[in-house]
């Protein structure tokens, strides 16, 4: 197929490119590092100290802004924007969509003279109007009850996006509807990180009663596939679906464990430098670069921040990645499970509780044992995980994540804790009030003339977890690769603030008998712990005996999706929620109805693709193939050469049978997506297409990708994947 190489010859990128951060190219990252961001440094600048401070407040200890610094820093804002090339502002806000949205105004007004001027209100800056129905709202909006409002986050700081012919000021943003119900990710998450930050202040009060605030911090590690873009292009499933619906593997994949952190191909290093300078420009402090374990399969990642910007920050990578990806004639693919048979992608959010002031609550340091404070927040996250495994699994939930989990190369569905052997001694000897020596392991020594001995580290790293602990942190493993991080992390804050003020009323109470406070914390979170330590496995999560144990534990192991979400319906999650100020009733009900319409909407689509590709492309090839084989029957048996002609007629013959198979298997599918589409209840919409629409695929690509074994190279009408994993 020449469509197929012809691409690699048209790569053409950033030719002349004008702006700001197409021209970085050689200097030290710390000269352009936010440099289109409307940072600390800029608002000093261009605000008077007044208003700067009031920001400032705002931006560290939650002060609500009044309409006249707004107004302040509206000016200020628009000038910084003005002096750097933008014409537009918007608010950059994160429906329920998963991506992000804007809509552009200008600066330019007429003013009461018809005289043209750039002007920006304080008003303007604080709140815009949408829209509301025209957004996935789960039934909180109804057409003719639209309003929705837009509000800026002043903790977010804005930025400016370059295309090549202007620029455009972004202001991060909340949405919400007339009644102030969250139309969007932000709200709640925002929420969540108010409710776990005072839930931790009060407890590390114990420890520390100079404290002043504590944050959630965010790193998230962000996999993704990189394709040739014709390629991509010839492919009807990876350009609707995101992933590939056939595709027999291809005869080299990930066996030979060539891949992982091998020398990066030039032509995606290229692209990584484009949009990794991108990135840094906006502000998101991007670090590292590596190839993951599947072939064309790469990571990203930054060093962490607070959550609420890391969330953001997220959002924008996955949006410039796919901008740039296309200058070079590449696309990046974020999808969960674009391949089959080699690695999905996830995105592993490393998360931790920090006092501003610098401390990491979840640091061990050098002897976790007599560590109060890091034992009482390590054992809480755990807790917190043991009571709520099943609304964590619900919060990553989503149709591609469904193809990863559980595949024995992702986390399993099933959530549990990995503390490491070394933390699992200190809790062990912790619960029978032994002494434990938990210094560091010590030195590595390894006799080596010239090369330097390391320090060995705390804990061993398990891949197979869900939700390991990494030195200080907890590294949440399971998150789809394609998803907003806004939902994992508002179920996780939520659930460890629920969890601190459970236990501070538990030790509150505990101290009605004892005045030693330390007695008290330790008797406490003994019982926690135990209560708790069912959800810590140590061991290989990709294990058969594992499910088997984990059943026995009584650890929830939800197999799709709409079973999932079933967990933001429980009284208890109500309760959870509501308790926490996170999401009222309705917000629940209708997140529900979101997630579960955009899962029934994304099979739906698979199915109806997997229908049109099988008969408008691959049979067709088939028949055609099939033809030849038969004209070449008919000429061998025409000049005498009868038993000769029977190997092609084995073929036809398998050609046959592969096709009745193919077409009984797609009528069966037909029939059952018409009947899940009727379905009216959204629930049972959802399991029918998980559980009828969805098996089908499997049985219909099986006979497709054999098919694509013996057609003809020359008319197998979509890219194969050695050309798609393996060409760059
Ligand atoms: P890995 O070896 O796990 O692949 P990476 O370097 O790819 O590690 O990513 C680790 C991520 O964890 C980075 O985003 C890093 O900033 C983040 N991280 C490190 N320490 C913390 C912490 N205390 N809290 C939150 N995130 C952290
Ligand atoms: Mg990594």
């Amino acid at each position: 197929m020449s469509i197929r190489s012809e691409s690699l010859l048209n790569i053409n990128p950033n030719k002349q490119d004008k702006r700001f951060s197409g021209n970085v190219k050689d200097k030290p990252i710390s000269e352009y590092y936010s440099r289109l961001v409307f940072n600390d440094e800029s608002i000093k600048k261009y605000l008077m100290k007044e208003a700067y401070e009031g920001l400032r407040n705002a931006i560290e200890n939650g002060q609500k802004i009044d309409l006249k610094t707004a107004d302040f820093v509206a000016v200020g804002m628009r000038n910084w924007a003005i002096d750097h090339g933008a014409t537009h502002y918007t608010h950059w806000f994160q429906p329920l969509t998963g991506r992000t949205a804007e809509k552009h105004d200008s600066f330019f007004k007429l003013d009461r003279h018809g005289n043209p001027i750039e002007a920006f209100s304080g008003k303007e800056l604080i709140k815009q109007e949408t829209d509301g129905s025209s957004f996935p709202s789960g039934g909180l909006r109804e057409t003719h009850r639209a309003r929705g409002y837009t509000i800026w986050d002043p903790s977010s700081p804005a930025f400016i996006m370059e295309a090549k012919h202007g620029k455009t000021l972004c202001i991060p943003a909340i949405f919400i509807s007339y009644e102030g119900d969250s139309l969007d990710l932000k709200t709640p998450l925002l929420k969540s990180i108010h409710a776990v930050e005072k839930a931790a202040l009060e407890v590390e009060k114990y420890f520390d009663p100079e404290v002043k605030r504590i944050v959630p911090n965010l790193g998230w590690e962000q996999e993704y596939f990189v394709v040739d873009e014709a390629l991509y292009n010839a492919r009807p499933d990876l350009l609707l679906c995101g992933r590939t619906l056939f595709g027999n593997a291809s005869a080299r994949g990930q066996q030979l464990d060539d891949h992982y952190f091998a020398q990066i191909p030039e032509r995606v290093v290229d692209f990584m430098h484009d949009f990794e300078n991108d990135c840094l420009t906006l502000g998101i402090p991007i670090t590292t670069r590596h190839n993951e374990v599947a072939p064309n399969q790469f990571e990203c990642a930054p060093n962490f921040e607070t959550a609420n910007i890391a969330a953001d920050h997220n959002q924008l990578l996955m949006s410039i990645i796919d901008l740039v990806a296309k200058r070079h004639n590449l696309r990046a693919i974020i999808h969960e499970k674009p391949f089959a048979g080699i690695n999905g992608s996830g995105k592993h959010n490393n998360w931790s509780l920090a006092t501003t002031a610098g401390k990491n609550l979840l640091s061990p340091g050098p002897n976790p044992s007599e560590n109060l404070s890091f034992l009482t927040f390590f054992i809480n996250v755990i807790a917190a995980i043991n009571n709520h495994a099943g609304l964590l699994r619900a919060s990553i939930s989503n149709a591609g994540n469904d193809y990863r989990l559980g595949a024995n190369e992702a986390p399993p569905a099933i959530i549990s804790v990995f503390t490491g052997d070394h933390l699992s001694n200190v809790l062990k000897s912790f619960m029978n009030d032994e002494n434990f020596d938990g210094t560091n392991k010590g030195i590595l020594d390894l006799n080596l003339e010239k090369i330097a001995n390391i320090q060995r580290d705390d804990t061993e790293r398990n891949r197979t977890s869900p939700f390991p602990f990494t030195d200080n942190r907890f590294e949440f493993r399971a998150v789809g690769s394609s998803v907003n991080v806004s939902n994992p992390m508002t179920v996780l804050n939520t659930i460890v603030a629920d969890q601190l003020v459970i236990f501070k009323n538990r030790v509150e109470e505990e101290r009605k008998n004892t005045e030693d406070l330390e007695k008290a914390i330790k008797t406490v979170l003994r019982q926690v712990l135990k209560e708790s330590n069912d959800v810590i496995f140590n061991g290989n999560n990709y294990s058969p005996d594992w499910v088997i144990e984990a059943e026995k534990r009584g650890l929830p192991n939800i197999k799709s999706t709409p079973e999932a979400y079933d967990e933001y319906l429980t009284q208890e999650t109500i309760d959870l929620f509501e308790r926490n100020h996170v999401f009222n009733r309705n917000e629940l009900q209708a997140r529900y109805n979101v997630a579960v319409e955009e899962y029934c909407a994304k099979i739906d689509i698979e199915a109806r693709l997997v229908e049109e590709i099988s008969k408008a492309h691959i049979i067709p090839a088939c028949v055609q193939h099939q033809n030849k084989l038969i004209d070449n029957v008919k000429g061998l048996v025409n000049i005498g050469l009868k038993d000769e002609a029977e190997v092609q007629k084995d073929s036809i013959r398998e050609i046959s049978q592969r096709l009745k198979n193919l077409n009984q298997y797609l009528g069966e599918l037909r029939k059952s997506r018409l009947e899940a589409e009727a379905e009216d209840e959204m629930r049972a919409r959802g399991v029918a297409f998980a559980n009828t629409v969805k098996p089908l695929f499997d049985k219909i690509r099986a006979e497709a990708d054999a098919l694509e074994l013996i057609v003809d190279d020359r008319n197998w009408p979509l890219p194969k994947y050695r050309e798609l994993l393996f060409l760059h």
